[in-house]
């Protein structure tokens, strides 16, 4: 890796939902030269022919552009929201009475809800907010059907607004019979990732986990953390996703808001330890829906999530119906890059007295040493699972990790983890045929120059999977596959 490039590599990762602003060929492949990495599409809005165009145009520019994008479809889960209607706004004042008709279509004087489970989950005095909490009411009788409310504020209620109950217990089920349907064609068209919403508990996780293989598919699972129960079971949830998000919209009108800062960095902090991935999302550059430039603070917020250690940083409305979403992208990419390059990290390796729980940990934090050390252009992994890329990143080192596998949905995966550059190589036995492979990568890519040292990290037999236990300090170029095994020029050694 060339000093240029080593110093411009971007560790933090970019995820960007689309929607009609970002959906177009030319838009898309802005964003992906802009330097996105994953992009996320939302069940909620879309219909399946829609957003199978939607993945293979996605694909197809990936292939193009020659650098892997990774696909998160996003389920909508247990959202409550009103119904649809015709004609103006309802203008509400401070006082005023709102009837809320439970799951069915409104009568005179009522507004419709999808929520069946309505006048079964509230009671007298509990709390409804409507438009991510820019309306408040306060239940003030339930009955079956018939949910009336008092305003504590004023405003204009729209149509097809979300509803959030916070401090209400949820009935609704965790996979609705539309997520599941829409977890189905997710993976029969093999997106990378599956994100549930409004998780509770781990068994939700589970649940879907568990439909989705009796159909075969083991697609990784983002569980978004957007209710206060989920805090509650965070470590559970952590265990058992393979990654997850901080819904801070939906969040931050469940919990109240000053809290949502702490609990991000919980999160990340938690998800670092078990080496989940985490990705930030919601409002990071909202103001560049409508502005060229981003505020200040939202320039901050994005840095500090970078600081936090997140492996991803999400662009939502930005980049689905903003009039910038290929200068969020550079936007967000920027302010990454500089801080990555700028501030002063904090440290995330293992503290001594910390243990650790196998071999492949043990030499993963060896290599991540090692590399310091001898000033290494990049740790590069050879992974089957993607394993061995997750926990180097799990030590957030300084050098870049480049994981090469044979495996391309593996590939794709990585594009989420931060600092991971993943590559895709051909099947090979041999270690020194793998080393060749990477070579040749390496130096097609121009990730890295003949002569730059580099630290391996691998497992031996090579074909099984999870059993990193071979380090090996490598500089490019010096592999001579003429002279058979482990023979490698030392003479810098
Ligand atoms: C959120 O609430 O922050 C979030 C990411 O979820 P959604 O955009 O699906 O509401």
């Amino acid at each position: 890796m060339t000093t240029d490039q080593k110093t411009t590599f971007r560790q933090t990762k970019i995820v960007a939902t689309l929607g009609p602003a970002s959906c177009s060929e030319d838009v898309l492949r802005g964003m992906f030269e802009a330097g996105l990495d994953v992009v996320r599409i939302n069940a909620s809005h879309g219909a399946h022919e829609k957003d199978e165009a939607t993945i293979q145009r996605v694909r197809d520019i990936a292939r193009t552009v020659g650098r892997p994008i990774g696909i998160l479809y996003d389920l909508q889960g247990p959202k409550i929201r009103l119904s649809d209607f015709e004609g103006e706004p309802i203008a509400v004042a401070q006082g005023d009475e709102i009837r809320i008709a439970v799951g069915r279509p409104s009568e005179q004087g009522e507004i419709g809800s999808d929520y069946e489970f309505l006048d079964q989950d509230l009671s007298v005095g509990d709390l409804i907010l409507i438009d991510d909490g820019n309306i408040a009411l306060k239940a003030i009788a339930v009955s079956k059907g018939l949910v009336v409310a008092r305003a504590d504020n004023a405003g204009l209620i729209m149509p097809r607004k979300g509803i959030n109950l916070p401090g209400s217990s949820i009935s609704a089920p965790a996979v609705s019979e539309k997520d599941l349907d829409d977890a189905y064609f997710a993976a029969s068209l093999h997106v990378d990732f599956i994100a549930l919403s409004f998780v509770r508990k781990a068994e939700d996780v589970l649940q879907l986990q568990d439909l989705l293989a009796a159909r075969g598919s083991s697609i990784p699972i983002i569980s978004k953390i957007e209710k206060p129960t989920a805090l509650e079971d965070i470590s559970s949830i952590l265990q058992n996703s393979w990654g997850v998000m901080v819904a801070r919209g939906d969040l931050g009108v469940e919990i109240p808001p000053e809290r949502v800062p702490v609990i991000q960095k919980q999160i990340i902090a938690a998800g670092l330890k078990l080496g989940r991935p985490v990705i930030t999302a919601t409002q990071m550059l909202d103001s560049m829906t409508r502005n060229p430039r981003p505020t200040r603070a939202e320039a901050s917020d994005v840095a500090n999530a970078v600081l936090d250690g997140t492996d991803a940083v999400m662009l939502s409305g930005e980049t689905a119906i903003g009039d910038y979403p290929v200068e969020s992208v550079q936007m967000m990419s920027d302010v990454i890059r500089y801080t990555e390059q700028n501030a002063v990290r904090p440290t995330f390796r293992r503290r001594r007295e910390d243990v650790l729980e196998s071999t492949p940990e043990a030499v993963t934090e060896a290599a991540c040493q090692v590399a310091d050390n001898v000033g290494a252009h990049a740790l590069c992994a050879f992974t089957q699972s993607g394993s061995t890329a997750l926990l180097a990143a799990r030590l957030r080192p300084e050098h870049p990790i480049l994981a090469f596998t044979t495996n391309e949905t593996v590939r794709d995966r990585l594009t989420l983890v931060w600092g991971v550059r993943p590559y895709q190589i051909r099947p090979t036995h041999m270690t020194d045929e793998m080393i060749a492979e990477l070579d040749k990568t390496l130096q097609s890519d121009e990730v890295a120059s003949v002569g730059d040292l580099i630290v391996l990290l691998m497992g031996a037999p090579t074909h099984k999977m999870g059993r990193t236990n071979l380090m090996l300090v490598y500089r490019v170029g010096s592999w001579s596959g003429l002279e058979g095994p482990g023979h490698f020029d030392d003479e810098d050694e």
